[in-house]
C-alpha cells in the first residue's frame, strides 16, 4: 500500500511499504478515508523528536472496517469508525478509569504511558496516513459512525483535534457565561473557540500572530487578540476592566516563539498566567516535552520551562495539563456534530489525495497563507 514515511528533518516520502495485517484477535484493519495532518505532526517533521526514519505517520484517521480479527464482537467489515489517537487497552487501571491517554500496557518506552498510532515515543504502531491502518483493541477503541459519506470532513476532526480542544476547555472549566481566552489559532485553538461556545462561554478571545488565523477565529464568534499589536495579555485585561478572562485555553505548545521567530517556551504559559482572573483555571493542551535536544536553551532541552509559577502560585489558578483521553468525548462530540450543533469541518482548508502529502507538510509548516487544516484522502487518484 501507499503511506506517508518519516525519512528525515523536512522531509516526508509518500512509499510503498507493506499492508498492515491482523497481528492479534482483537485487532481491526480499517480502510482509511481520510487522515489529517496536525500540528503535532511538524514537530516530528522538523526533527524535533525521536522518531525513526520510515515511521508511517498519521494518528488522525477515520476509515472502512476491511478486516475484523476473530475475536472483535462489535464491528464487521464495511462498518464506517473513527479511531481515536489514543491506542488504549482497555482493561488497565488508567483506561478504566477514563484515561485512555495513559493507558499503561500499550506503550514499551521506558517511563511513558499512552500510546499513538504514527507518532515519536508512543508505540510500535503505524500511522494512518496510509490505506490502510491496523486498530489494536478495536473493540475498545473504535467508534462507530453512521454509514456512508455524510459528515466525512466533520468526523474526521472526532480522532483528535475535535476532543483535544474540548478537553482543554474542559480542563479550563469553561462554563455558562464565562469569559474565556484561548491562546493559538491553528486548528487546535481554532475548536477550542468552537468548544468554548459549546460550553456555554459569553465571551471568547483568541489571541495569534497570524491574521489569517485569527480571522477564521473572528468568523468562529471570538475576539481577535493580535501578538502583532502588543502584549496579548495586556490586551485581553484592557478588555476585562482589569479582571482577567475567567478562564484559558493554552494550544500553542514547547515550540511557542516571538513574532521574530526567537522560541521562548515559557512566553504563551506566562500570558496565559497573567491574563486570567485569580483563581480561574488553565487548560495545556500544547504540547510540552521532558527533552527537547533541538531547543535553545540549556534548560528547555531538559524540559524546564521556567514559567511564572509564583505569579500561578499568588493567583490560586488551576493548571490542567497533558494528552487528551479522546473517547471520553468523541461519542458526545459526534453526536452534536449529527445534531447539527457543532461544525469542526470550518477549519479545513485543503482537501488533497495522499499523493500531495510531502508538499501539503511543507506549506503547513511553513503557515503558508490559508494552510489551517490539511486533510487526505488516501483512496483520491
Ligand atoms: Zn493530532
Ligand atoms: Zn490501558
Amino acid at each position: 500500500m501507499k503511506a506517508v514515511v518519516y525519512s528525515g528533518a523536512y522531509d516526508v516520502a509518500v512509499r510503498e511499504v507493506p499492508d498492515p495485517r491482523i497481528e492479534d484477535p482483537q485487532d481491526v484493519i480499517i480502510q482509511v478515508t481520510t487522515t489529517n495532518i496536525c500540528g503535532s505532526d511538524l514537530h516530528m517533521y522538523e526533527g524535533r523528536t525521536n522518531v525513526e526514519q520510515g515511521k508511517v505517520l498519521g494518528h488522525e484517521n477515520m476509515g472502512v472496517v476491511a478486516e475484523a480479527g476473530p475475536a472483535v464482537k462489535n464491528f464487521r467489515p464495511g462498518d464506517r469508525v473513527s479511531v481515536p489517537f489514543n491506542v488504549a487497552c482497555g482493561t488497565c487501571f488508567n483506561c478504566t478509569h477514563g484515561w485512555t491517554s495513559f493507558c499503561t500496557r500499550t506503550n514499551p518506552t521506558e517511563g511513558v504511558d499512552g500510546g499513538a498510532y504514527g507518532y515519536a515515543s508512543m508505540g510500535p504502531y503505524a500511522g494512518g496516513q496510509a490505506e490502510y491502518l491496523r486498530v489494536p483493541f478495536a473493540d475498545f477503541n473504535l467508534l462507530a459512525l453512521p454509514q456512508g459519506t455524510e459528515y466525512e470532513r466533520d468526523f474526521t476532526m472526532l480522532s483528535d483535534i475535535f476532543p483535544t480542544a474540548y478537553f482543554g476547555t474542559d480542563l479550563a472549566g469553561v462554563s455558562p457565561g464565562d469569559t474565556v481566552v484561548v491562546y493559538g489559532a491553528g486548528p487546535v485553538g481554532l475548536l477550542a473557540v468552537h468548544s468554548a461556545w459549546l460550553r456555554g462561554a459569553a465571551r471568547v478571545f483568541c489571541v495569534d500572530m497570524h491574521g489569517d488565523r485569527l480571522s477564521i477565529a473572528e468568523k468562529l464568534g471570538a475576539t481577535p487578540v493580535s501578538i502583532a499589536a502588543g502584549d496579548p495579555a495586556e490586551q485581553v485585561l484592557d478588555s476585562t476592566r482589569g479582571a482577567g478572562a475567567d478562564c484559558g485555553v493554552e494550544a500553542v505548545g514547547y515550540q511557542a516563539h516571538e513574532p521574530s521567530g526567537q522560541e521562548r517556551p515559557e512566553l504563551v504559559l506566562d500570558w496565559l498566567v497573567r491574563s486570567v482572573r485569580p483563581t480561574g483555571r488553565l487548560g495545556v493542551i500544547g504540547v510540552y516535552l521532558p527533552q527537547d535536544p533541538g531547543a535553545a536553551t540549556q534548560s528547555a532541552k531538559d524540559g524546564r520551562i521556567g514559567f511564572d509559577f509564583g505569579r500561578l502560585f499568588q493567583k490560586g489558578q488551576a493548571l490542567g495539563t497533558g494528552q487528551c483521553p479522546v473517547k471520553r468525548y468523541n461519542e458526545k462530540l459526534r453526536d452534536l456534530i449529527i445534531a447539527g450543533r457543532a461544525t469542526p469541518s470550518a477549519i479545513v482548508s485543503h482537501e488533497l489525495p495522499l499523493t500531495e502529502a510531502p508538499a501539503a507538510y511543507a506549506k503547513f509548516d511553513k503557515r503558508v497563507d490559508g494552510y489551517t487544516k490539511v486533510i487526505l484522502h488516501p483512496a483520491a487518484a
